[in-house]
């Protein structure tokens, strides 16, 4: 494969932390990135480049590895921008808006489902999203599930079944009899699609009993544990996902000293194992819902490792946006433009069990975003603003 030189970067964000300026971001300036077989092979001043096949001249802009966005739903039909215009002009979000979502999706038909997932990867790969994770969870009957994660899976290898998202209608007089649904034939329909396996735990949605029982049966047949947790209210969605060793709790917007107690205690052996559990927060909906965000300068002081990710989903959080995720969190969350950068790549993938993608070293992959901007402090500083200017995933300019 030919190689693929990325020249004259003015400020490159790296996220090897001690490995240049502005401590975890790892920030080298005037260097250049040699690409290979969709991998970076070098990355050294500018003046000692080696030759390539291509160059893509970055004339002194700002290059940072690509966005890492570890919570979206991207599988499923309809939208519901009244129900948001309705919550604007005052209703509360309950959450029972998903069933809508999950009548509209299991009436479509795969192409349907398809297209809608393409668009939406596109959407965000424009946006500078070189990985994105994709939950099911609008079909919620074995079939459904199975084709949600099976067309996920065409797009991403970051898929997570979620047939625990809410109990459907036809269920919702017997959720014990669902639970038994999802760990049985929908669980065994949806593994070979999914690496992961979620669970909403949230009131009106499954108590911890329940989430324990499907995160138990997921992790039986070899999934990784990821938790909706603490969004509406506080609960026991956060203890209950450090406990099964969840990678990432998701939300944490209403939390207690006990929760962050238990999520800062997972950093302890994290250089040997692996055994952190990411809170990831997602302002896009505590924006789409006009609610209170999650303070993230509480979890950064006690030492939690924070994810940024977008909750694309059509009732919530109908963002595919990781800058506006950035600049949300800087300007409503506590955050510093730096921190923010870092939860939106290195946190996303962190978040994610992956160390290939996230940093900028050689052996990673070779994702990564060209800004129209000499600094990654732009992406808050300028709200709003298509700073992306090129992208390149797994080597390849997009
Ligand atoms: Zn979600």
């Amino acid at each position: 494969m030919p190689s693929l030189l990325v020249d004259n970067i003015g400020e490159l964000v790296t996220n090897e932390a001690g490995r240049g300026e502005g401590g975890p971001l790892g920030i080298r300036r005037r260097v250049a990135v040699l690409v290979e077989d969709g991998e970076v092979v070098w990355i050294g001043p500018t003046a000692d480049a080696p030759a390539a096949d291509h160059r893509i001249d970055a004339v002194g802009s700002a290059v940072l590895p690509g966005f890492v966005d570890s919570h979206a739903h991207l599988v499923f039909a309809g939208d519901r921008a009244a129900e948001f215009a309705a919550r604007m002009a005052g209703e509360p979000y309950t959450g029972g808006g998903i069933r809508t979502t999950v009548g509209a999706t299991r009436a479509a038909s795969d192409g349907e489902l398809r297209a809608t997932v393409r668009r939406l990867r596109a959407e965000a790969l424009r946006q500078g999203t070189t990985t994105i994770e994709i939950k099911s969870g609008y079909g919620l009957t074995v079939v459904d599930e199975a084709r949600s994660l099976r067309i996920a899976a065409e797009v991403s290898a970051e898929t997570t079944f979620l047939g625990a998202h809410v109990v459907p209608a036809e269920y919702a007089t017997r959720p014990d009899d669902y639970v038994s649904l999802v760990c049985g034939p929908m669980l065994a329909a949806a593994a070979p699609h999914a690496r992961w396996i979620d669970v909403f735990c949230e009131r009106g949605a499954f108590d911890a009993d329940h989430t324990r029982a499907i995160l138990t049966c997921g992790q039986a047949v070899g999934l990784g544990v990821r938790v909706h947790a603490n969004q509406l209210g506080p609960g026991p969605g956060v203890q209950l996902g450090v406990e099964l060793g969840a990678a990432s709790v998701d939300h944490c917007t209403h939390l207690t000293d006990a929760d962050v107690d238990a999520l800062a205690s997972t950093r302890v052996g994290e250089e040997d194992g692996g055994t952190t559990t990411v809170a990831t927060l997602l302002p896009g909906a505590e924006f789409s819902t006009r609610s209170p965000y999650p303070d993230a300068r509480r979890l950064l002081d006690a030492g939690v490792t924070v994810a940024l990710a977008t909750d694309c989903n059509p009732g919530s959080s109908y963002t595919s946006s990781m800058p506006f995720c950035i600049a949300l969190a800087v300007r409503e969350m506590g955050m510093t433009p730096a921190e923010a950068l870092w939860a939106a790549t290195a946190g996303g993938a962190r978040a994610l069990r992956r160390d290939d993608i996230g940093v900028l070293r050689p052996g990673a992959r070779a994702d990564l975003i060209i800004l129209d901007a000499p600094s990654h402090l732009h992406l808050a500083y300028r709200p709003g603003v298509p700073l992306v200017r090129q992208v390149l995933h797994n080597g390849v300019p997009r």
